[in-house]
């Protein structure tokens, strides 16, 4: 019986939470840990929708330094109306202004990516571009790499990719009424709302707990309506990264600004929840950084180049920072330009974290067991193949 691959993403179930509850345990027996693409999900799914590291899709965090390309020129204006946007309690700044300025501002732009001011300074913006502009899922959405989307359109096979931008309980309804109409050979089901709810609630295991179960009776009902319409598929779950509890902050921020040096004169900064990147506009203020944040109480330490290697993000001319420096597991830095207050839980911490584990869970056995997120596009692609090859043959014969 033919058995369609149907890959369901869940943002953030990470293996320590798989385990923990022992989600799925029966329905999904073939289980993997997988080691979390260094950086956030804006650098984790194009990794999964091309297969290769960031430093060949060129996605890592959302914001780089590049003065002289910044579509953000205009907000340097802002400051001019009195001031308006400068101070941090300032009503353009609340969280839900800031989003709707972000749809506006990426409305007239004409974006189709994800896209987000966050809180990064409306002074600052001007100093920096955003590497999410275009849909990543989209057609030739991560050039000049292939995407999943590319992949399946060559093929001939006929698919779904979910709509990044619906509710995940929309995603899932559209998933199940397309295969009990068996019109399908690949679907591929993007969610994101555990993310932001584990962000809340990670250590709260009572509520953790029910909303696994309803996840589980979500995708329990999904597998008994396929049995009884005899729709037979091969289900998988894939994650980017699990989640770490809070264990403290670290205000950066503060600590470079008491330098002394000036912002975008000496140096440029972006600071991220788990890391901040800085790009050095003289050797003086290089050192006065580097010096300031090897003291302990900056709770974390530069990546060496080897690492950057490692992780696959050593970028040519260092694009998204020349030095990155990551906190310890579980300390985030607060305030960021990611948001003001610190989060109940936080990924992007080092990849050997256990926390951060990402997972594979099957029912049926991987042709290769992934090790690292970017392995899941390989293994869908070996599922693409050997179905495009399957439907020539029948053609043929
Ligand atoms: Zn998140």
């Amino acid at each position: 019986m033919k058995e369609i691959p149907v890959y369901l993403f869940v943002d953030a179930l990470g293996w320590e939470i798989v385990k923990k509850y022992n989600f799925l345990k029966d329905e999904l027996p073939f289980r993997h840990p997988v080691k979390m693409q260094f950086g956030y999900s804006s650098t984790a799914i194009p990794t999964i929708l091309s297969g290769e590291h960031p430093n060949k899709h060129n996605h890592f965090s959302f914001f780089y330094y590049d003065p002289i390309n910044s579509p953000f020129k205009i907000f340097r204006f802002l400051k001019y109306f009195f001031g308006a946007g400068l101070h941090p309690r300032c009503i353009l700044n609340r969280g839900r202004v800031r989003r709707y300025v972000s749809k506006l501002f990426s409305k007239l732009k004409g974006y189709t990516g994800y896209f987000q001011l966050y809180q990064v300074p409306y002074d600052k913006l001007c100093y920096f571009d955003y590497c999410e502009k275009e849909d990543i899922f989209a057609k030739n959405g991560l050039p000049p790499l292939k995407n999943l989307r590319d992949i399946l359109e060559d093929s001939g096979l006929r698919f779904l990719i979910s709509d990044w931008r619906k509710p995940e309980s929309y995603n899932m309804d559209e998933a199940e009424e397309t295969l009990l109409n068996e019109q399908i050979d690949f679907v591929f089901i993007y969610t994101a709302q555990f993310d932001s709810f584990l962000h809340d609630h990670v250590s709260d295991y009572q509520t953790v707990a029910e909303k696994l179960n309803f996840y589980e009776s979500r995708l329990k009902s999904l597998f008994a309506h396929l049995k009884k319409n005899e729709i037979s598929v091969k289900f998988t779950i894939v994650s980017d990264h699990g989640m770490t509890p809070l264990k403290g902050t670290v205000d950066l921020m503060k600590f470079v600004e008491e330098l002394g040096l000036d912002f975008a004169k000496d140096y440029a900064a972006v600071y991220d929840s788990t890391m901040a990147r800085f790009w050095y506009l003289n050797s003086d203020a290089k050192q006065k950084i580097k010096n300031r944040l090897s003291d302990p109480d900056c709770s974390g330490s530069f990546l060496s180049e080897e690492e950057k290697i490692s992780y696959g993000i050593d970028f040519t001319n260092n694009k998204f920072g020349e030095d990155i420096f990551l906190t310890k597991v579980g300390i985030q830095i607060a305030p960021c330009d990611l948001g003001r207050k610190p989060l109940n839980g936080m990924h992007g911490f080092s990849p050997e974290d256990k926390d951060s584990t990402a997972c594979f869970l099957s029912t049926h056995a991987p042709s290769f067991i992934p090790l690292e997120v970017k392995d899941y596009f390989h293994l869908m692609k070996k599922d693409i193949d050997s179905l495009s090859l399957k439907s020539k043959t029948n053609t043929i014969i």
